[in-house]
């Protein structure tokens, strides 16, 4: 384990030169080729001045584009810092600058929305990829992606790397105010793409990944992209989560593990013949990134045969920390830690005091793929590693076995009637109800009770469902301070780009509602 991810992807590359590595929309690009693509794109960055500790920001939706630049930039000896396509100017501002990125890999529609950032006119270099490959000329000095790889001259600069020199800037979602960018290193990727790899019960066999989650996003980055190469296996792209696209997708080119979240589960569900499509033949079905409510999870593997397994994971862990034993999972909960990983309940106030089984508080983790701290902020740094501990602002519990429960994110918690209301126990119980699509439980301030709970819903189609029927539901199975008092249906629920319904966004509009 004592290698570099770039040394880890130049092995596998000349291991397995024939072996697929990447597949889109049917077009395939072996070992042999990604490496020698990886390798100009390299040389083209250190030929723009590009030198070991620089960064490079890419924001790309998935593409073979994508993997590309991301192994091109590490073999550069650069930082990759991973931006989300989906972001506004003033988040690219906020990468661009908190990072200092020296060069971009960016998506051709998005270059008005990267101007619109002034610190990209820092940028000594901006690689322009358009999907499909365009001969475009760019009035501000960009260079396309397929121009920049025939202008440089290889072979790959030489740079000497060690596995703890940093890799990656993978910037957390900002809900707790500035987005904060968890450095990861070398050693942390290439241990975490092993020990998630690892999970996977694989025989050897290369495995087909279908990949719809975003690259940019470190859940993709690792359990799919990171462990494909670590394994020489192969990685099936979608740029975007398409139900129509991806049943058919799974039909032709039967994948052998597909890494989710829950709300793509929740629609497969949705689907009337998802069935039809072999999702039965695809050997794991990952669930992570955020709980998976359990009734959803036996609702989708009576209907289409499939296994989920469920697993969990923070950036600050590069991510995978935790995942159900394939021998012995148990629904509902985040499994077990993984190989070489230990984890812990301490108390809810200073954090000191480990907890016995059963009972709530923090969850904090030690491992060799925890983060060498957030990227110029040695206060938040502290804070959040404590004598080698991450806390990981998620409140849950373990159980006499060692599995790990979340409960719920310590920031999300409500405060009703002087009672803690945690969302998930309550949205665990509308996803019950048979009418229920997706539910989402926010805390909004209430002059009697401080708080009162409310909850967003969206109706499955076809079925009908009246507010007095859900609150006289969740009667039945909840305390009476957790019952939703304020119910709102809609068509559907904002999320992230990674699928995570987006609370913080429900919150904020009930808050004001009710303000
Ligand atoms: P931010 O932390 O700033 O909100 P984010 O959501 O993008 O941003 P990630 O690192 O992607 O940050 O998400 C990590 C969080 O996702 C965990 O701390 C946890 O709250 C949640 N999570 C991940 N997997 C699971 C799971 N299986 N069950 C419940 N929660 C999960």
């Amino acid at each position: 384990m004592n290698l570099t991810m770039t040394e880890v992807f130049e092995q596998t590359c000349k291991r397995f030169p024939e072996r697929n590595a990447v597949c889109f929309y049917g077009q395939e690009l072996n070992y042999q080729t990604l490496f020698g693509y990886a390798s100009r794109f390299a040389a083209g960055l250190s030929e723009a001045g590009i030198q070991k500790g620089d960064r490079v920001a890419i924001m790309l939706p998935n593409c073979p584009q994508y993997v590309i630049a991301y192994y091109g930039v590490l073999m550069a000896g650069g930082i990759v810092v991973q931006v989300n396509p989906m972001s506004v100017e003033r988040e690219i501002e906020h990468y661009l600058s908190d990072s200092g990125a020296k060069a971009m890999v960016a998506y051709g529609p998005l270059l008005p929305r990267i101007a619109g950032a002034p610190s990209s006119a820092n940028l000594v270099k901006k690689v322009v990829v358009e999907l499909p490959p365009a001969n475009n000329t760019y009035e501000d000095g960009s260079v396309g992606f397929e121009a920049f790889l025939a202008g440089a001259s290889s072979p790959a600069p030489q740079v000497t790397l060690s596995p703890e020199d940093l890799a990656v800037l993978q910037y957390t979602g900002g809900t707790t105010g500035r987005s904060k960018g968890a450095m990861l290193t070398h050693r942390n990727l290439v241990v975490n793409a092993y020990q998630s790899f690892m999970l996977t019960g694989n025989n050897g066999e290369p495995e087909r990944m279908l990949t719809v989650i975003p690259l940019f996003h470190v859940y993709a980055m690792t359990v799919a992209m990171n462990a494909a190469i670590y394994s020489g296996s192969q990685l099936i792209l979608l740029p975007r989560f398409d139900l129509e696209e991806v049943l058919q997708t799974i039909k032709e080119t039967k994948p052998t593990i597909f890494p989710g979240v829950p709300t793509m589960y929740i629609a497969l569900n949705s689907h009337p013949k998802a069935q039809e499509y072999g999702i039965s033949a695809i050997r794991l079905c990952l669930s992570g990134s955020a709980p998976m409510p359990v009734e959803a999870m036996r609702e989708f593997e009576e209907k289409t045969q499939g296994t989920i397994m469920e697993g969990y994971g923070l950036s600050e862990a590069s991510p995978v920390t935790h995942f159900n034993p394939i021998e012995k999972r148990k629904p509902g909960s985040i499994g077990t830690p993984i190989l070489f990983t230990k984890a812990k309940i301490v108390d809810l106030g200073d954090g000191t005091t480990e907890l016995p089984p059963n009972e709530v508080g923090e969850l904090v983790i030690r491992g060799p793929q925890v983060m060498a701290g957030y990227w110029n902020m040695p206060e938040e740094t502290a804070e959040t590693i404590r004598d080698g501990w991450l806390y990981t602002g998620d409140i849950g519990r373990m159980d006499e076995e060692g599995y790990f429960y979340i409960i719920d994110r310590k920031k999300d918690m409500i405060l009703a009637s002087g009672y803690n209301v945690y969302p998930r126990d309550v949205e665990e119980v509308l996803y019950q109800h048979p009418a229920v699509q997706e539910a989402v439980v926010v805390g909004v301030p209430d002059s009697y009770r401080g708080e009162t709970v409310k909850a967003f819903i969206v109706v499955k189609q076809g079925a009908t469902l009246s507010e007095e029927e859900i609150i006289s539901f969740c009667r039945e199975k909840l305390a009476a301070y957790k019952v939703p008092r304020l119910i709102e249906f809609r068509s559907e629920l904002p999320k992230t780009a990674v699928g995570k319904i987006l609370r913080r966004t429900l919150r904020d509009e009930a808050r004001k509602e009710a303000v």
